[in-house]
């Protein structure tokens, strides 16, 4: 599986894992709603239970219309049923909003025997899901019929009624959730964007530096061939060109080596062999050109053999890059020491110079792509900031560290740090 599956399975994962934690906390909180709301209803209840205790206005109204006695208003009976429906609705809202309850009901006041007395002007049908509750009356009413009077209060819908009380928890865990899913899906997008982009740039270089080579190889041969030739008077524009031609191959070598590493990701071929007399050799081909250049270059190479699985042109190469900067990052006369040696089953390769040395805060980014020191005249130098970071790639591919010392204006020091091979005679 991909890299790019895997964080999208994650992503969806964690989404669903967070939209079902706040399902459970909106379950929670309508269950909380409830057991806040039947809270409520117990002391409603009980308001309504006092309110129509006694004779009063209304109870007196009441009692009129459920036993059909016209005779004390000059209006129909019809009309005070009306009247009294009205009024009971009335007395039932105001005892339900004193207890902050806002939502809709129906009433029903019937006897024991199912003897309907008194209906709300709205009724829910029986199909509907209700939540009943009933009071039975005591006092002046019942005493006025005879009869055991129940008023019962439905509602409808209330899960509808809880979730507008929990607005202030939903629609805002709705909006992060909605939030979050499309900042992810940004980065992520904007994330393959740039990856793409790096890989189709990569793939340009690689490509271009390939066309390059052909060229530069038989410019390299023609102007071998007329060093050769050419007569003292011209001998020095040919070496000029030589000398360009050469780096130019070292340039085109460098990018292709770090494109065939890269393009294997995680794999190198390595051997298992004696290290050391690869590194002797490349000091003695280094002490040649020392001794052309004025370098002052000391080595010393202690401890046994340096057996170790690795690829020894790719390790050489790092160590011949190390050099090149040891030398290209110095002005004035050039020492540099190799120092080679083992510490803990660790094949340790330090190169130091007198150069000018890199800040602290440029050690940091020296071994990223591309990146060169900006600062101060460091730029008379040539390069694509492309060394440091294969010496890094191949180090790390052999599973070991590369440390630098530096101090402004004194000089640096790095240190390759290899494993070894853990047996055998070392
Ligand atoms: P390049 O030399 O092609 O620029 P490198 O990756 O080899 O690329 O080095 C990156 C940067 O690190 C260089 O541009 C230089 O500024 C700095 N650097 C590397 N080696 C040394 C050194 N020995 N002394 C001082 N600065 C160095």
């Amino acid at each position: 599986m991909n890299g790019k599956k895997i964080y999208i399975i994650i992503f969806i994962i964690s989404i669903t894992g967070l939209a079902i934690v706040q399902y459970q906390y909106l379950r929670i909180g309508l269950n909380l709603a409830k057991v806040q709301f039947n809270q409520k209803m117990g002391l409603t209840v009980n308001e309504i239970k006092n309110g129509l205790r006694q004779r009063n206005q209304l109870t007196f109204l009441l009692g009129k219309a459920i036993t059909k006695d016209d005779s004390y208003f000059k209006l129909s009976i019809d009309s005070v049923h009306d009247a009294s429906r009205y009024f009971m609705n009335d007395f039932l809202k105001d005892k339900l909003l004193q207890q902050g309850v806002k939502t809709e009901f129906t009433y029903t006041l019937h006897a024991k025997d199912s003897t309907d007395y008194l209906k709300s002007l709205k009724s829910y049908s029986d199909e509907d899901d209700l939540l009943k509750y009933s009071i039975t009356l005591d006092g002046y009413l019942p005493l006025l019929v005879e009869k055991r009077l129940i008023l019962e209060l439905q509602f409808k819908n209330l899960n509808t009624y809880f979730l507008s009380q929990l607005n202030g928890l939903t629609i805002p865990s709705l909006l992060f959730i909605v939030v979050i899913i499309f900042v992810i899906i940004w980065v992520l997008k904007s994330f393959y964007w740039q990856k793409k982009l790096i890989t189709i740039t990569n793939e340009f270089i690689n490509n271009m530096t390939h066309e390059l080579k052909t060229p530069v190889f038989s410019i390299g041969i023609a102007s071998k061939i007329l060093q050769e030739k050419t007569n003292n008077e011209n001998k020095e524009l040919v070496n000029l060109i030589r000398n360009q031609v050469d780096k130019l191959k070292n340039q085109i070598d460098k990018v292709l080596e770090l494109a065939s590493i890269e393009g294997k990701k995680n794999f190198i071929e390595k051997k298992l062999i004696d290290f050391k007399p690869v590194l002797l050799n490349l000091i003695k081909d280094f002490e040649q050109l020392a001794s052309l250049e004025h370098i002052n270059f000391n080595s010393e190479v202690k401890d046994g053999n340096y057996m170790m699985n690795c690829n020894s042109y790719h390790i050489e190469n790092a160590i011949n890059s190390l050099l090149e900067n040891a030398k290209k990052y110095t002005k004035g006369s050039i020492a540099i020491t190799l120092l080679a040696y083992k510490a803990d089953n660790i094949l340790c390769i330090s190169v130091k110079d007198n150069g000018i040395g890199i800040s602290e805060e440029d050690q940091k980014k020296i071994f990223d792509k591309y990146f060169r020191v900006s600062s101060g005249d460091v730029h008379d130098v040539k390069g694509y900031g492309l060394g440091l970071n294969y010496v890094k790639r191949i180090v790390t591919l052999h599973k070991g560290k590369i440390i630098v010392k530096s101090s402004v204006g004194k000089g640096s020091e790095f240190i390759i740090k290899l494993p070894l091979h853990n047996y055998g005679n070392q």
